[in-house]
């Protein structure tokens, strides 16, 4: 959505409820009707329900309507396929080819297991993809496989990120991401945004009418905002700024995303000359991925990290109420929670069903709106 047209709700408004997997099939409609082949499409709906699934709504679903404009305006490409750059065996370059992430992420991941496997590790650059969405899928594409893969992302779309020390964005909220299998336990999944909130999860407490944590944004004078609508001002002018997390510590990181994943990569760095598209979120992304059996026993590794986690665990809680986790636990809880039915705020219902009108006026193929789903 623009920042001007962006469904404009009220406090209070209403969550409605939505059975999972009609919702995963409802995408997957949407992006076959777009033109899509059945396999661009099922993982696009894979990897979006799987991010609600996961509880990160900010990465769910609700991106469809973003991507559709993105491929209306002629910025991302269906039915790409990654193109290698260069080959060294463990060091491979991908260009996505402005391809839709999901698919495009998810052959690249294929292709650095595939490495890692016979060499132990791949170091793996990709550049110019459409958003790959939730990073920690991609990690967990490579847990699966029984590999550590560890992830720097820049996003390129409109800044919403101020440096450290600074009040206006400059860049986006940079995910940094690593995924640990470890022997005799669930593994754990480090996934989040440098920016103190993700861009989106501001995007969904806009559409439902809810406030933020008064300390994660500022308006255009600086000063803190529990309000998300200081990023989606009415008029579509410039909006407010997500702060760094932690201070230093978030932005010096997305520092590194940013050059790491995007400089080095041959991905763009956000800055004037690349913000060119209007709607397109592109991600560049550089993943390290190796096999952890050939560093150390895999036994001994899992022991030694149950010890760990059990000694951290034992900690006297702050709140009765809040346990001690381990990243990858809220997101493993979710799911469990969200197995069957999944929330989806009003304001995002309605970008959907305008989504689907789009695709359906533009391919010639009905596709329902969202809200016929509605339990
Ligand atoms: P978040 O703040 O919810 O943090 C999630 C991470 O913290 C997970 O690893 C989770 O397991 C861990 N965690 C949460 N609570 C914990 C606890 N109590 N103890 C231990 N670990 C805990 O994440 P976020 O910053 O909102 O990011 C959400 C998603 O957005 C991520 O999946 C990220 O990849 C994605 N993202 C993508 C882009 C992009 O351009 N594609 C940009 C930014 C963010």
């Amino acid at each position: 959505m623009s920042q001007a047209t962006r469904c404009r709700t009220m406090p209070g408004m209403t969550e409605h409820i939505l059975p999972t997997a009609a919702l995963r099939r409802w995408v997957e409609q949407l992006w076959l009707a777009a033109g899509c082949s059945a396999d661009e499409a099922r993982l696009t709906a894979e990897h979006l329900v799987g991010a609600n699934l996961a509880g990160h709504d900010s990465h769910g679903v609700g991106m469809a309507p973003r991507y559709v404009q993105s491929w209306q305006a002629g910025e991302l490409q269906l039915n790409q396929h990654v193109k290698v750059l260069s080959d060294n065996g463990s060091m491979l370059s991908l260009d996505a080819q402005r391809g839709m992430g999901q698919s495009m992420a998810y052959e690249a991941m294929n292709l650095a297991i595939e490495r890692a496997r016979q060499h132990g590790v791949c170091v793996m650059g990709l550049r110019h993809a459409h958003h790959i969405g939730r990073i920690g899928h991609w990690a967990e594409q490579a847990v699966a496989a029984g590999l550590i893969s560890v992830h720097f992302t820049n996003a390129l779309s409109k800044p919403v990120v101020a440096p450290f020390r600074g009040i206006e964005a400059r860049y986006v909220t940079n995910p940094f991401t690593v995924g640990i299998p470890v022997p005799g336990r669930e593994p754990v999944v480090l996934d989040y945004a440098t920016s103190a909130i993700a861009m989106g999860k501001v995007r969904v407490a806009f559409n439902s009418g809810k406030k933020v944590p008064g300390d994660m944004l500022m308006d255009l004078q600086g000063n803190y905002t529990d309000d998300p609508a200081a990023l989606f001002p009415a008029d579509g002018g410039p909006g407010g700024a997500l702060v760094p997390f932690a201070q230093h510590k978030g932005y010096a990181l997305a520092m590194v995303c940013e050059m790491l994943g995007a400089a080095l990569t041959g991905g763009d760095t956000t800055r004037p000359a690349h913000l060119t598209a209007k709607y397109g979120i592109w991600n560049n992304m550089l993943a390290l991925v190796f096999d952890p059996a050939r560093l150390s026993d895999q036994q001994l590794f899992g022991s030694e990290v149950n010890a760990f986690v059990d000694w951290v665990q034992s900690a006297k809680l702050r709140d009765g109420d809040e346990p001690i986790l381990v990243p990858g636990d809220p997101e493993r809880a979710s799911r469990r929670a969200r197995a069957e039915r999944l929330p989806m705020d009003a304001g995002t219902l309605v970008e959907m069903d305008a989504a689907a009108a789009t695709v359906s006026k533009v391919s010639g193929v009905a596709v329902p709106p969202l809200s016929s789903l509605l339990i």
